[in-house]
């Protein structure tokens, strides 16, 4: 289905097969001589004819339109890449470059790094070889346009500011709809479900990082935010105001955790409320228990950044203990 959200913005349903995520949400800027398409899907087939087809419905083809990702995941990239053309304009940010198509000794890095946290490597493997980051990127290496903080795009009448939201990647990028205060947000922020914050090799103190996006954006005071995903957001104070409040939550679970003993991530992690459905953690998914034990990895790190916790390296484990208060 595709909806006008703006005057000559639309937004286009694209489904997920098999993804909780369900759809995503990718917006066309309409222009008469270069619409401009906010976020893709995963690149695989069932997503690249439903978008095809709800682009026509918009008036276009998938090479008549520039693109501009929000960031490196595959389900906002994977397509824009397998669809453009030589002339095709692919507006992406810098710091999600490297990892825009990540090859086999990242994901064995990646690997080698959860097992660190304590993941089990049976689920770290089986989780990498079912991870939708490697299976739905891009096919191959694109030369994407690249947007900083504050720059300018002007399409279909709009002045479309870059504003950089780093946090759930390491250069998540949103745009700015100035003439309507409206913020094309990516995963940056989501109506109903809370964008997954995980660990970086190429970032420090994600969540802390990701909460001063917050504050920036909450600074913006916009009038509404189109997601990524899902429902759109029309009180943006409130949203963000309960996002910060799910963070602080979920940090002091971990404190609560890591009370009378020192644990690896994977070990803090089950103690943790997830928006999850099992019976006993050792049933949950190994894609999901490593998304679970990021999280937990990054709330781990915010608690070290601010002097609550301490890291050390045990028996080829990372552990954390509480840091005493007098
Ligand atoms: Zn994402």
């Amino acid at each position: 289905m595709i909806e006008e959200v703006l005057p000559g913005i639309v937004r286009l349903e694209v489904p997920l097969p098999r993804s909780p995520l369900k759809a995503t949400n990718s917006y066309v800027i309409m222009d008469r001589e270069r619409p401009l398409v906010v976020d893709t899907a995963f690149n695989r087939p069932e997503c690249r004819e439903a978008f095809v087809v709800l682009l026509r419905e918009a008036g276009y083809t998938s090479d008549s339109v520039d693109y501009f990702v929000t960031h490196l995941h595959a389900d906002h990239l994977g397509l824009a890449a397998s669809l453009a053309r030589n002339g095709t304009t692919i507006y992406f940010n810098e710091p999600d470059l490297p990892l825009a198509r990540p090859d086999d000794s990242y994901w064995k890095r990646m690997g080698g790094l959860y097992e660190e946290h304590g993941l089990p490597l049976s689920d770290s493997r089986e989780a990498i070889e079912r991870h939708p980051g490697r299976i739905y990127g891009p096919e191959g290496d694109y030369p994407y346009t690249i947007v900083h903080d504050g720059d300018v795009l002007m399409r279909g009448g709009y002045t479309l500011q870059c504003f950089q939201t780093v946090g759930h990647t390491p250069g998540h990028m949103c745009l700015l709809v100035r003439e309507h205060n409206t913020l094309l947000c990516g995963d940056h922020m989501l109506g109903d479900i809370t964008p997954n914050i995980t660990m970086w090799t190429e970032m420090t103190n994600p969540l802390g990082r990701y909460l001063e996006s917050l504050d920036r954006t909450a600074a913006l005071n916009l009038s509404r935010a189109l997601t990524g995903h899902r429902s759109m957001i029309d009180d943006c104070a409130s949203r963000i105001a309960e996002l910060k409040k799910h963070h602080k939550q979920r940090l002091e679970e971990v404190i609560a955790a890591l009370q009378g003993s020192e644990k690896d991530a994977a070990l803090v992690t089950p103690d943790i409320s997830w928006d999850l459905r099992y019976d006993k953690w050792d049933d949950v998914h190994p894609v999901q228990k490593l998304f679970a034990t990021g999280e937990t990895v990054a709330h781990l790190q915010y608690l070290e950044a601010t002097g609550v916790a301490r890291s050390s390296y045990s028996g080829g484990r990372i552990v954390y203990d509480l840091v005493a208060s007098d």
